[in-house]
């Protein structure tokens, strides 16, 4: 029976991309070596950075813009650090709209003084707040793109003088974005771009260097970014297999293409959370997130029966995160409109048997 990946992260990847990922780990354009055996010094494995690089610039429309791209290891979760180590002099700002944010802003009050410049914790995260006053006087405005948990998206950018970073490591290539509005932007590989291992971070270089703390070579961009993403040993499965995911999303047709697909998607099992009398949705409906859809039963009692109905159908990973509950529907570049037609389905199913 095919599976149908609604897993929040890690998730789903194209079955191509997998298919070659695998191939290279047994043999790499067969050279009778695999990519895992190989040195990252070796041409083979710099070229395979060098295009995970600049296809990561190209699709963002950032090439000669003044932005670097770079792969380092550690997760979204270093970056909540490297961002405040590398930018914070005396005050920041953070939106805080979840648990991702939250952890964001606790790394950033090591380095300095941090505004939480607006928040939605008195309901649970369910809505993006819009109206606040950006402080002047800050290093940096930070923003999560897209929570993951909470499956809510900021969809417009806030119009600033400040340098703005994100976290984008659930919605980085998956929506036409004006990418040049953010200053620096990260992503962890496992939601929409690879496996984990790899961090993409993408920062304009003329933001660095003006911090007056030393900064210890690992964490310093500038360092990664002269040594191109070599400093030491990059984690080349999952910098090769991005790649690989990077062209697959070129051939696709791009982020246009993408975004267009992904609006579909979350259209379809955004009109049958509301039509369907046994659901409703967690978020606010101008927050909902297009990669991740939080809903719950009215009636938890049907929970067995809504399982079990998703998983005869296939359906896999649909549970929500704890501090939400109900379910989450995870519906990354790689989902297909087909899967999210068998959950509508079985939605469908539920309300008239019971
Ligand atoms: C998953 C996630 C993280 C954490 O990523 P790690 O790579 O596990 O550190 C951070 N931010 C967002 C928005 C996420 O979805």
């Amino acid at each position: 029976m095919k599976v149908h990946n609604f897993s929040a992260g890690p998730s789903i990847l194209p079955k191509d991309v997998m298919k070659k990922a695998a191939k290279a780990v047994v043999d790499l354009d067969k050279s009778g070596l695999s990519l895992i055996e190989i040195s990252h010094r070796s041409k083979a494995f710099i070229q395979i950075m060098e295009e995970a690089c600049s296809k990561a610039l190209e699709l963002t429309n950032l090439e000669n813009k003044g932005y670097k791209a770079i792969f380092l290891q550690g997760g979204a979760s270093l970056q909540f650090l490297m961002v405040a180590f590398n930018l914070l002099e005396n005050k920041a700002g953070y939106v805080n709209t979840g648990t991702w944010s939250e952890k964001a802003i606790k790394e950033a009050k090591l380095f300095g003084e941090v505004i939480e410049v607006a928040n939605s914790k008195n309901t649970n995260f369910n809505y993006i707040p819009r109206e606040y006053k950006i402080p002047n006087d800050i290093d940096y405005l930070h923003l999560t793109t897209n929570n993951t948990i909470f499956g809510t998206q900021i969809k417009e950018i806030p119009e600033t003088d400040i340098p703005l970073i994100a976290d984008m490591s659930s919605d980085i290539f998956s929506r036409v974005f004006d990418y040049s509005k953010f200053d620096l932007f990260y992503a962890g590989a496992q939601k929409n771009m690879g496996p984990a291992g790899a961090t993409l971070v993408i920062v304009k270089e003329s933001l660095l260097g003006k911090v007056t703390r030393a900064i210890p070579s690992m964490l310093d961009y500038q360092n990664h970014i002269d040594k191109e993403s070599m400093f030491n040993t990059p984690p080349v499965f999952a910098v090769y297999t991005s790649m690989l995911n990077l062209r697959w999303i070129e051939e696709q047709g791009g982020i246009v293409a993408l975004g267009a697909k992904n609006k579909l998607k979350s259209n379809l099992l955004y009109k049958e959370i509301d039509r369907n009398s046994k659901f409703k949705g967690f978020t606010a409906k101008e927050d909902r997130s297009e990669m991740n859809a939080t809903f719950n039963l009215l009636d938890p009692s049907l929970s067995e029966a809504f399982d079990t109905l998703c998983s005869n159908a296939g359906i896999s990973g649909l549970k929500g995160h704890r501090s939400v509950g109900g379910y989450r529907a995870s519906m990354y570049n790689a989902l297909n409109i087909e899967s999210i037609e068998l959950l509508v389905n079985c939605m469908q199913t539920l309300e008239e048997k019971n």
